[in-house]
């Protein structure tokens, strides 16, 4: 069995983009900026703004983090919005999900600038993403897709299940593996809450996707053996024992899976250190096109 170890990975891609960076500042150029906005005070999207400022200063790039009261109105965040579009300094950023009950995402989301949205989420950068064309890729499916090529699993007519079909997760997971792209060209099912007798498909299926955020959902009698599984999901449980007061866990029964399996991802140090590498990776793209 191998580790599809996403801490050392995401490691190596951040060390690749620091040289990137340290190459620009040498020729002169400016470092990529970065700003997200996190409205409220949600424990767990505290951490993950806080992971992104860090990753940030690790690979030399300026950070901007703007904090909004819970009770923001939604015309306040689009007007902050509206003011990161026009700064020339900030080449990318992101508004942290999610958003208060008040608050329309999908508005908020239409208002981010397509050149600036590291994210992916906008229409027009979905929009290209399902045409196979350049654009952001959001950043969890790409560190996925990142995280098979550099371990080499084979993808090409291969059977994958996705298990979720979220806008951030699942549904572009389906979309990039069933391309003609490395890691793609895959024959992809994409399987939800309403998917009948999922097991019968997930034993046929030599890479499983689970990115459904129900903690240790996938057990080892659902997979076949030599089967690939990207965990994606992540899931605060209390943990009197822990010094936070919580651990992570994954979709996916560790145990008994990882047993079965050719590759599998570790949770945490999987896919999640992935996705902040790759949202480094897009600023620093949205910081090259400006350079013309
Ligand atoms: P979501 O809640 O938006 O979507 C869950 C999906 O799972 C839905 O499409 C639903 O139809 C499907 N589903 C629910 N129950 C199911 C069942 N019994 N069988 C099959 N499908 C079922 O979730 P999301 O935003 O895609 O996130 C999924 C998980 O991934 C969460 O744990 C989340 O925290 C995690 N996540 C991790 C990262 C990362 O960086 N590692 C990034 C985003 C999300």
């Amino acid at each position: 069995m191998i580790l599809l170890d996403g801490k050392k990975t995401s490691g190596d891609l951040k060390k690749e983009i620091a040289a990137s960076v340290a190459d620009r500042i040498s020729q002169g150029k400016k470092a990529p900026h970065l700003a997200a906005i996190l409205v409220g005070t949600d424990g767990a999207s505290m951490t993950y703004v806080n992971a992104k400022v860090k990753a940030c200063q690790r690979v030399g790039f300026d950070s901007t983090l703007i904090n909004m009261p819970a009770d923001s109105s939604e015309e306040k965040l689009l007007q902050e919005i509206d003011q990161l579009n026009r700064r020339k300094d900030i080449d990318g950023f992101i508004v942290q999900l999610p958003l208060p009950a008040h608050i329309d995402e999908q508005k908020i989301l239409m208002a981010v600038d397509p050149e600036k949205d590291v994210d992916g989420f906008h229409p027009v950068n979905v929009g290209k993403m399902a045409l196979n064309l350049p654009c952001f890729l959001p950043a969890t499916p790409f560190g996925i897709m990142e995280l098979l090529e550099r371990y080499q699993v084979p993808t090409s007519g291969k059977q994958v299940v996705v298990i979720g079909r979220s806008h951030i997760v699942g549904r572009p997971m389906s979309i990039l593996m069933s391309q003609q792209r490395p890691a793609g060209n895959a024959t992809v099912t994409v399987a939800h809450s309403r998917t009948q007798n999922l097991k019968a498909l997930t034993l046929q299926a030599d890479i499983i996707v689970a990115a459904l955020g129900i903690p240790g959902f996938l057990t080892g009698d659902m997979v076949k053996e030599g089967v690939t599984v990207v965990d994606v999901g992540i899931t605060r449980l209390e943990d009197p024992s822990k010094k936070s007061g919580y651990r992570l866990s994954g979709d996916v029964h560790f145990e008994s899976v990882s047993k079965k399996s050719s590759h599998i991802t570790p949770v945490p140090g999987g896919v999640g250190p992935m996705t902040i590498a790759m949202l480094m990776k897009n600023t620093l793209l949205a910081c090259k096109r400006k350079d013309g």
